[in-house]
């Protein structure tokens, strides 16, 4: 067989994978307690595929919860209870049928406090995560993955010659880089971030703003800060959440950022993007 003749017979593949197709995560009629105190009342909100949803709203207005519910983590605390719907393109990820550990790959988490596990190397705490999913990879495939996650999460330069330094060696914004790494490595479809920036220095900050504006053109991203300009600067839809005066927690505005911080429709979303309270 001539070499023509090989090529005719091998099937045409792609260069490339597609790219993922990029999900829509839709919170319907949310109602959250803990024990008998409701702490949000029927919020609904669709964040859309490869936007930046940023979640603003003063402390205690229930941001953080409505974030831990988007992947089971609300019902973590056992006086915590739930109504309402939560579905990923479509797909409640409440319904028993399914394993909690599917919603858990899908939709990632980075916390405010950078927390990669200190004592465990760069490389193993990007890894980390496949191992608590069940992943299997072969080595050569663990190799790249670290790269790859290192690189969208902008750390890669810094740390390619010290892989197997301890995470904890790292600088805070590096910490949290290192974070977002390890929870891209399980390739989850959403990321969730809980004021990821607000305990790092205004220059990490802006790192870790550019790699999240980077990172939405593969995975949908819901982030909570406190920060006005960030949520400005990186998001495209925005959500203001309020709770007055002790009654729970509901979406007061939701929409465009820039028309939403031009032009607010509610008085109470102009005095909290203002600085009025
Ligand atoms: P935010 O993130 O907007 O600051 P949270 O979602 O953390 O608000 O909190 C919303 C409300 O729920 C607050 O009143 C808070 O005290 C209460 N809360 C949060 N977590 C718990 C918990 N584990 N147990 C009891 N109450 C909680
Ligand atoms: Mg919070």
């Amino acid at each position: 067989m001539n070499a023509t003749d090989q090529t005719t017979l091998l099937p045409t593949v792609p260069a490339e994978a597609p790219a993922p197709s990029l999900a829509t995560i839709e919170a319907h009629e949310i109602t959250a307690w803990f024990g008998d105190r409701m702490v949000l009342d029927r919020v609904s909100l669709t964040m859309k595929p490869g936007a930046i949803t940023a979640l603003i709203g003063p402390s205690g207005c229930g941001k953080s919860t409505f974030l831990r519910i988007l992947n089971r983590m609300h019902e973590l605390v056992p006086s915590a209870q739930l109504a309402g719907e939560v579905r990923l393109d479509g797909e409640d990820i409440y319904d028993p049928s399914k394993r909690l550990i599917d919603a858990r790959r899908a939709i990632g988490m980075v916390f405010q406090k950078p927390n990669p596990f200190p004592a465990m190397s760069i490389k193993e705490n990007v890894l980390a995560g496949l191992r608590l999913t069940g992943t299997k990879a072969s080595r050569s495939a663990k190799e790249e993955l670290v790269e790859t996650c290192l690189v969208k999460g902008g750390l890669w330069n810094e740390v390619k010659d010290r892989l197997d330094a301890p995470g904890g060696s790292l600088s805070g914004g590096q910490q949290q880089r290192l974070c977002i790494a390890r929870s891209l490595a399980i390739k989850p479809r959403v990321l969730l971030m809980d004021e990821p920036c607000s305990a790092l220095d205004p220059t990490s900050t802006r790192v870790i703003e550019e790699t999240m504006v980077d990172l939405a053109k593969e995975v949908t991203i819901v982030i909570v800060t406190h920060n006005m300009q960030q949520a400005a600067r990186v998001s495209s839809e925005c959500a203001f959440f309020l709770a007055s005066q002790g009654t729970p927690g509901v979406i007061v505005e939701h929409g465009d950022t820039a028309a939403m911080f031009q032009n607010p429709q509610d008085p109470r979303t102009s005095d909290y993007v203002n600085g009025r309270f």
